[in-house]
């Protein structure tokens, strides 16, 4: 039996779904633990080609259990759209493989709206928020002020509490913000059309999950985003409201007791950010178009284009110490075929000083990148699927990365699709 933490190591968007939809092959049940629908995974298999927003990655597998655990932010509307939306493409999707915590709190319909009006208070200072909602949901989450995923079943009870809600956040809509408040009768069209279509679907996931660790199934905790992302540990203030640590799995997911096995880090070839906030390596220019192209980088859930740059040791090192990583999984590793000579950041130039240590929050705005070159290996390297069939400019790209950050890649990603990746 075994437990597999699948994160991000830098700022998200390092192909986290892909490898949850490769590897829960050998799991029963896949839980995402933090997050929400802001999330952008997208996942490539013989069903399709799906972008998941709040569903866990494990949904196209039969026989795996997914749930949606306490630590996630669980918006109605959203994730009834998008099964709706899964399913219509044929993806069965019913409470026997996908179950959602009645301990999770929901996202209501006016975190959307709080989070698009401070992003426009802040103006030119804003955060790059994906105006999903997701701070303006975890800071009511910790200050009590949202409802429990369970509190639906008892609709008497909860429109109580929802009355309540209302009052206090109509205050700061109409007297902070300046704009018009929400009503019941919002509140009750909200209620009917997304929320009451989840009833049969909210149970003690806890329960559940403890059922499975004690039947032995192998667990899989999937991550949003990365730990440069951590609010406690990231780039802060562009950091998401929700740990992305592996650490936080246990809590998230409803399984406090959970013994972590593996914690499988995400690297991509290159680096991508999406929004706002200090990139030490940010490329700019035909230069950085390029990789974009090359790469795709359009944003899942928002279609931005995301900032690039080359690998960044400095960062990587860091998030693969803040994860515990036990083993990389290095996607991408297929965007790099056209590039003659391949920019690594290996150091940061800080106040006259090179240093391999992660500054900071504060301090990433005044460093720089120290560059160094790797052979490239001018070909496509999409249909290797053994280690030797990889270049040997390609397999010392691999090892670089591996002993610059002192963990093994274990799995190098060639392609998009389920099965164009390389084990080792
Ligand atoms: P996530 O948010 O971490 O799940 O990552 P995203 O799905 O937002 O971004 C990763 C993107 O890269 C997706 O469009 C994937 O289909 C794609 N992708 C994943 N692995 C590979 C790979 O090895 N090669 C290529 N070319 N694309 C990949
Ligand atoms: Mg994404």
């Amino acid at each position: 039996m075994s437990n597999c933490v699948i994160v991000g190591i830098n700022w998200g968007d390092e192909g986290k779904g892909r490898m949850v939809d490769l590897l829960t092959d050998h799991y029963g049940v896949v839980v995402r633990f933090q997050g929400g629908g802001n999330a952008g995974h997208t996942v490539v298999n013989e069903k399709g080609s799906f972008a998941l927003h709040l569903l866990p990655s494990g949904i196209f597998r039969d026989g795996v259990a997914n749930v949606l655990g306490n630590g996630v932010a669980l918006d109605p509307e959203n994730l009834w759209k998008e099964i709706r939306e899964v399913r219509s493409r044929g993806i069965r999707i019913d409470p026997s493989n996908l179950k959602i915590s009645d301990r999770a709190s929901l996202l209501l319909p006016w975190h959307r709206e709080m989070d698009a009006l401070e992003e426009k208070r802040l103006g030119g200072k804003r955060y790059g928020s994906t105006k999903q909602g997701i701070a303006p949901f975890y800071a009511d989450k910790y200050q009590k002020k949202t409802v429990l995923a369970g509190e639906l079943r008892e609709p008497e009870e909860l429109k109580a509490h929802l009355a309540d809600l209302l009052e206090w956040k109509n205050l700061t809509i109409t007297r902070v913000y300046g704009e018009s408040p929400f009503t019941m009768e919002m509140l009750e069209e909200w209620h009917r059309d997304f929320c009451e279509p989840l009833l049969p679907y909210i149970c003690d996931t806890g329960a559940y999950l403890r059922d499975a660790q004690a039947e032995k199934k192998n667990i899989l905790f999937e991550a949003q985003l990365g730990a440069l992302r951590d609010p406690d540990f990231g780039i802060c203030p562009y950091t998401t409201s929700s740990n992305t640590l592996a650490a936080y799995a246990p809590i998230g997911s409803g399984l406090p007791s959970a013994r972590i096995d593996e914690v499988v880090g995400v690297v991509k070839a290159y680096s991508t950010c999406v929004g706002e906030g200090p990139f030490v390596c940010e490329m700019t220019g035909p230069e950085a178009d390029r990789l974009r192209e090359a790469g795709s980088e359009y944003g899942a859930k928002t279609g931005r284009p995301r900032r690039v740059g080359p690998l960044d040791l400095v960062a990587t090192r860091y998030g693969v110490e803040m994860q515990s990583a036990t083993r990389i999984a290095l996607t991408k590793l297929d965007v790099l075929g056209y590039m003659e000579k391949i920019p690594v950041c290996t150091r940061y130039l800080l106040r006259g000083e090179q240093t391999d240590r992660f500054p900071f929050p504060t301090d990433l705005g005044k460093a720089t990148p120290v560059i160094e070159y790797l052979d490239g290996w001018g070909c496509d390297i999409s249909r290797a699927r053994r280690w030797e069939d990889l270049p040997k400019a390609a397999r010392d790209y691999v090892t670089f990365l591996e002993d610059a950050v002192g963990c093994p890649v274990s799995y190098v990603s060639v392609g998009a699709e389920r099965d164009s990746v390389i084990f080792r």
